[in-house]
């Protein structure tokens, strides 16, 4: 049984730009997410968020920025009183040093399942690139790879109706 949905952010959550998201306009909830997260809450599912944010490292947005864009996604949410059980993201790039949390590394999920007290059995991870099916798998977590912004309510239907 799954009790805790790890979502990749970029391509998944919101629409995936080819680049950076650096400000809260930018941001563009896909129209799937919030139909999908009615379901979770509805089956008592969990969902966390782990992203990468590299562009924090290299200057181009600051943490106070992402706060910001994070806080535009929480307000759409709150709209149908739906909420990212937490959003954990790795703000470092190799190009400007090395960190342990950055996907493919898998410290952010494992963190996930901590704290939450799931197993890697009880998790799954949806992510639009290899580096998201690496991470997950690092913690022993399985992983579905979807398309950039490709609707992911097939694997969510899966899920609740077991
Ligand atoms: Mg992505
Ligand atoms: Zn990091």
């Amino acid at each position: 049984m799954v009790k805790l949905i790890l979502l990749d952010r970029d391509g998944v959550i919101n629409k995936e730009l080819g680049a950076y998201v650096t400000n809260p306009v930018d941001f563009e909830l896909l129209p799937h997410v919030v139909p999908n997260l009615i379901k979770l809450k509805r089956a008592e599912v969990l969902v966390v968020v782990i992203t990468n944010q590299g562009g924090i490292a290299k200057g181009l947005y600051t943490h106070q920025t992402l706060t910001q864009i994070h806080q535009k996604l929480k307000m759409a949410l709150d709209e149908h009183q739906l909420v990212f059980d937490e959003i954990y993201y790795c703000p470092h790039h190799p190009e400007y040093g090395k960190c342990l949390c950055r996907k493919p590394g898998s410290i952010m999920i494992e963190k996930a399942l901590a704290r939450f007290g799931v197993t890697p059995q009880e998790a799954i991870m949806i992510g639009d690139t290899q580096r998201d099916v690496d991470a997950a798998n690092a913690a022993g977590v399985k992983a579905v790879k979807i398309e950039s912004n490709q609707d992911w309510s097939s694997i969510i239907d899966e899920i609740v109706a077991h």
